[in-house]
């Protein structure tokens, strides 16, 4: 491809102050930096926006005790630049959040991005400009900027939610929310501390607090299953053995349906006698990770597979949990596991041993209100030094929705996703010219390593980019007819999945008055990534292109 197509233009400032760019990028997590990086390196003038303070998306706001990544820090990480892969050394098999911090400003300083991102700064609008085949966009300083093209990598995880629970206005103890956590240290010690919400991310915070708080009161609406992390330093002799095969384990992630190297299987579930599969389930318990998921091939599918692996993970409760009224409790059920997000704990279950730590089930005994001094439930109030709400995310669109982006006629993305996301590949919408989502909410996005995710979709945004200046075309977007046959996909992909029953943000269903369904690819990150080649190798069939309106009409 040829990278440095408009080498060097210096951003300018017009006559009315509006700053005329190429490429403005909204969010500086993986997909907005890696976008800073390439656009630049392009040439291309560009501008990148970050509410946040510095670089890091979630791992930047999720500093809450306990955070850490649940897939392999040599897979969680960005493969464009072999020279950053063997300069960049990871300490655990699943890097906490401060280490991924420090790799993600190192990648940071090592590419010099920060000059070109303005932090602390909330992307307020984008508006298309029919005539002058431009965006333009605000912020929330007051300024304006002018661009050809609007990226936006706003991650499907980026507008935390607080719980629909009266009175937490009122709460006159320390709030403290996982994904806006304090950059100081928080000391839970001697205090009475409250968690709301048993997703990934209570799971990781109720099982560090729980070593610490005085008395810890988990308040779990929806047990979630849970599976051993064994974490563990890597061994110099490991990661440098990775480093020269660093080439190898990219390609073999993004040739995977997750985008990484965990192990999947071909083998359905009952092609093997239940000797086989107890012994199989077994061993992937020893080993860790995700790897019960990676033990057969049926599991998102098979209801019946489904169920005997949460069975054998609910006897695992029964094996840990000393009281036999706090195991079952704990043990999810309703739901098919790995439906919801699955989770990896070092003690979870454990911590239900310590006396301590107490469990309320919020489904025989329902949260009434926040008050001045802590949570009260059906049974009575209890009285909370600190809350913490674990409570998740408006996930996959609540970033795009959250501000003003209008595209061709006045069109809003609220008004376009008013029955639920659509687009085509997750990569652009009709009616909304020159405009491009990393990770959007129809591909993979949820499912595979967000970061090959964001580098497939910068890299597949910067071949249209070259596309069009070597055809002199001035905008792209979908036609209405390939973005219709895209979400006609994903919906009959989606139908087969088991993923649909269970109430999660996968589909929407913990934000109130969102519309429901599966909008996300399910096919598996290689499989997206052959469709979104295909659209180039068509010569862009499914696209729409329009040439310069000076152009046209010299
Ligand atoms: P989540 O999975 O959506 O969990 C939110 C929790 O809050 C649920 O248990 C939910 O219960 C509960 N909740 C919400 N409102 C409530 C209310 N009014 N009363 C009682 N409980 C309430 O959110 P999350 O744990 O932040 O995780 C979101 C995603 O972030 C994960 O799926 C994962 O993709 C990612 N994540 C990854 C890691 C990692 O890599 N290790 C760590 C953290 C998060 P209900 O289910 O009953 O609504």
């Amino acid at each position: 491809m040829t990278a440095e197509i408009l080498k060097d233009r210096p951003a300018h400032a017009s006559d009315a102050g509006v700053t005329r760019l190429d490429v403005v990028i909204v969010g500086a997590g993986f997909g907005g930096m890696y976008a800073v990086y390439k656009f630049r390196e392009m040439g291309l003038r560009i501008q990148g926006f970050e509410a946040g303070g510095n670089v890091g998306g979630v791992w930047y706001w999720n500093r809450y005790p306990g955070a850490r990544v649940d897939l392999p820090s040599i897979d969680y990480s960005f493969s464009f630049s072999p020279g950053i892969e063997q300069e960049w050394t990871w300490s655990e098999q699943y890097a906490a959040q401060p280490e991924l911090l420090r790799y993600i400003n190192f990648v940071a300083d090592r590419l010099d991005l920060r000059r070109s991102i303005q932090f602390d700064t909330r992307v307020t609008s984008a508006v298309w400009d029919e005539e002058r085949q431009l965006w333009t966009v605000t912020t929330d300083k007051g300024d304006r900027y002018e661009a050809t093209y609007c990226i936006m990598a706003t991650g499907p995880l980026s507008v935390p939610k607080d719980p629909e629970i009266p009175g937490l206005d009122r709460y006159k103890g320390r709030l403290l929310r996982a994904a806006r956590w304090p950059h100081e240290p928080v000391s839970f010690e001697g205090r009475r501390v409250g968690v709301i919400g048993t997703g990934s991310t209570g799971i990781q915070i109720v099982q560090e607090v729980g070593k610490e708080a005085g008395e810890l009161y988990v308040y779990q609406r929806t047990p979630s299953f849970t599976m051993p992390m064994r974490n563990e330093a890597l061994e110099p002799e490991y990661v440098a053995e990775v480093k020269r095969h660093y080439a190898g384990i990219r390609e073999a992630a993004r040739n995977s349906a997750v985008g990484g190297v965990r192990p999947q299987s071909t083998r359905a579930f009952y092609s093997v006698t239940p000797k086989q599969r107890r012994q199989l389930l077994e061993d992937a318990w020893k080993n860790g990770g995700i790897a019960m998921l990676g033990t057969f091939s049926d599991l998102l599918v098979n209801e019946e597979a489904n169920e005997h692996v949460a069975e054998f993970v609910r006897g695992k409760i029964d094996e840990v949990v000393e009281d036999p009224a706090i195991a079952e409790k704990l043990k999810p059920r309703g739901y098919p596991i790995f439906a919801r997000r699955p989770c990896l704990d070092s003690s979870y279950y454990e911590t239900y041993n310590r006396p301590n730590v107490h469990l309320i089930d919020c489904t025989t005994d329902p949260i009434v209100e926040i008050t001045e001094k802590g949570v009260r439930t059906q049974s009575g109030e209890i009285e909370l030094d600190m809350l913490i709400l674990a409570t998740g995310y408006d996930g996959l669109t609540g970033a795009l929705l959250a501000f003003d982006v209008v595209g061709r006629d006045g069109r809003t993305v609220n008004d376009k996703w008013k029955d639920g996301a659509r687009s085509h590949l997750g990569l652009m919408m009709e009616g909304f010219p020159n405009l491009f989502m990393t990770t959007g909410p129809n591909g993979p996005a949820a499912l595979a390593n967000i970061i090959r995710i964001s580098e497939h979709d910068v890299d597949w945004i910067a071949a249209a980019m070259v596309h069009m200046e070597n055809n002199g075309l001035a905008t792209i977007e979908p036609t209405a007819k390939a973005e219709q046959d895209w979400m006609d996909l994903v919906y009959t992909l989606s139908q087969r999945s088991l993923l649909l029953k269970a109430k999660t943000w996968y589909v929407g269903a913990n934000v109130k008055d969102k519309p429901q369904g599966l909008t996300l690819f399910t096919g598996g990150f290689m499989r997206y990534r052959e469709h979104a080649a295909a659209a180039i190798q068509n010569g862009y069939q499914s696209f729409a292109f329009e040439r310069a309106k000076e152009a046209v009409a010299a």
